[in-house]
């Protein structure tokens, strides 16, 4: 029993363990399994997260990367704004000092720079450049001299002009133009920089470049261009300004030689009027002078013809005669003479008066009837009857007439016509109309009919007798009465003489 139980319990413990060790056995395979899994899990998961981090990792390389373009793209932004302003303020003067004063400090630091420096350039004789400074913001006095000095040695400043395009220590290319680059970094203390030569329609006119010291602020991508689009903008004001000075000097120029000239003509028509004061006063004495001699060779003549000393045979009468026609025609002449010097020279005074012309007319067309008639030819007057009076001196204005009416009948073929007409014009004035249908006065004579002893030369007026003195005469009265005188005229139609005499109120 014992035994049994024994044997019973070992079959048993041994039974227990083996299905203990079997279900261990199968648990441990199942575990294994399961562990297996899991590892498989854990490396997919580690795998996953690897990615993740990765992902992460990335996420914050470009947010970082975003933030640095957002970065430069307001400082771009702001950039633009502060150029657009400077734009204006460069663009509204004319003055070249102005332009580059404008450029101030506080500009430049929204440009998002420490320090800025600019030279215009001037041209020695030996062919080198010589600098002249025009903006300093963030150097001393004598940093900037000294960096005067140093560019004006240096060959720096022929490799950029040379290279004629914007340049940065951002974008330094090789050779040459990055060892200039490198040099002005040194020279102007500079950690970063942009910088542009400035150009005008001439050339290049002087250099710009804007920077940072420090190396926390670094220059970005645009900026070579807004300081290359800055210098073009100062390239277009200088251009401007010194558009606007060679207009205003030449002005200033012109000004000073209408001055000048001004003087000259007035200096020469006081000495013309002075020759002509002579002139005026030379004829009137010699016209005084001429007179009366011929008034005593009129005198004998006319008492040689008279037959009061006795007769004279018909031949020497005929000759005695045409001694006293061309005395009368000299006589007439120097009249003419002394009245025209006279009236130049303001001695006949006028006795300006309200003077009905119709009955002016009629007087003189009274006098000039028989050679009117002598020549058959047809004489109209058309006065309108309200056509009020005109302010005139009544002899001086039949001179007019007298002069204007003998030249219709001198200038006109037998059997033509002869017209009188006046009007009111605007301003208080008469216009007197004297119209004929005579031969007319070619055109390229029409202005100069009024000068002294000029007659027109034509074939037809050739054998018609006179002085050429009595239209001058005619200009000269009506002017004395601030009126005005001209002539219209068709050839071998006729002519009009139009003048204007002042209304009185
Ligand atoms: P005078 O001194 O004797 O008057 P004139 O008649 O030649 O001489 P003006 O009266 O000054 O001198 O005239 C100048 C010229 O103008 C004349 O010689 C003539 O050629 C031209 N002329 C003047 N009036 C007329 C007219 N009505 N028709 C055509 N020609 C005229
Ligand atoms: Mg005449």
């Amino acid at each position: 029993m014992e035994m049994f139980n024994t044997d019973f319990i070992l079959n048993f413990i041994g039974t227990t363990s083996f299905i203990t060790v079997l279900c261990l056995w199968i648990a441990l395979i199942f575990k294994i399994d399961q562990i297996k899994k899991l590892k498989f899990t854990l490396d997919k998961l580690k795998r996953s997260f690897d990615e993740l981090d990765e992902q992460a990792k990335l996420i914050v390389k470009t947010d970082l990367e975003l933030n640095k373009t957002q970065e430069e793209l307001d400082k771009k932004v702001a950039g633009l704004y502060t150029l657009q302003r400077l734009s204006r303020a460069i663009s509204t003067t004319l003055d070249e000092e102005q332009i580059f004063a404008r450029i101030e400090e506080p500009l430049i630091r929204e440009f998002g720079f420490e320090k800025a420096l600019a030279f215009t350039f001037k041209k020695v004789r030996d062919g080198s450049l010589e600098l002249n400074l025009r903006i300093q913001a963030g150097y001393s006095e004598e940093e900037a001299e000294k960096i005067k000095h140093n560019l004006e040695k240096e060959s720096i400043l022929s490799i950029i002009i040379k290279n004629n395009a914007p340049f940065s220590s951002l974008n330094a290319a090789s050779g040459k133009l990055k060892q200039a680059t490198e040099s002005i970094k040194n020279l102007c203390l500079l950690n970063s920089f942009a910088g542009s030569i400035i150009s005008t329609k001439d050339g290049p006119y002087g250099l710009i470049i804007m920077g940072n010291e420090s190396s926390l602020s670094v220059l970005i991508e645009g900026d070579e261009e807004i300081v290359g689009i800055l210098a073009n903008q100062l390239g277009q004001a200088i251009e401007n300004a010194k558009l606007f000075e060679e207009t205003f000097r030449s002005h200033q120029e012109l000004e000073r030689r209408v001055t000048e000239r001004t003087k000259e003509l007035t200096d020469a028509l006081s000495e013309i009027k002075q020759i002509s004061k002579r002139k005026s006063e030379f004829v009137s004495a010699v016209s005084h002078e001429l007179r009366t001699p011929l008034t005593s060779i009129k005198g004998y003549a006319s008492i040689l013809t008279a037959g009061t000393l006795g007769e004279i045979p018909p031949a020497v009468k005929e000759r005695i005669e045409k001694i006293h026609h061309h005395s009368n025609e000299l006589t007439d002449l120097i009249n003419n003479l002394l009245d025209i010097s006279r009236i130049e020279s303001g001695k006949v005074e006028m006795k300006i008066e309200p003077h009905n012309l119709s009955l002016i007319i009629e007087k003189v067309a009274d006098l000039l009837m028989p050679q009117i008639k002598e020549k058959q030819l047809q004489f109209s007057l058309k006065i309108p009857a309200g056509l009020g009076l005109a302010l005139a001196d009544a002899h001086q204005i039949e001179r007019v007439f007298i002069n204007l009416i003998s030249n219709a009948i001198k200038y006109t073929p037998n059997q033509g016509k002869i017209g009188i007409s006046a009007v009111k014009i605007p301003d208080n004035y008469l216009r007197i109309d004297v119209s004929d249908s005579g031969y007319g006065i070619p055109l390229e004579d029409l202005n100069k009919i009024f000068n002294e002893f000029y007659r027109v030369d034509s074939m037809i007026t050739r054998g018609i007798k006179g002085t050429g003195l009595g239209l001058s005469l005619v200009k000269y009265i009506i002017e004395a009465h601030k009126g005005k005188i001209w002539a219209t005229s068709k050839l071998n139609e006729g002519s009009i003489f139009s003048f204007t005499l002042p209304v009185a109120k």
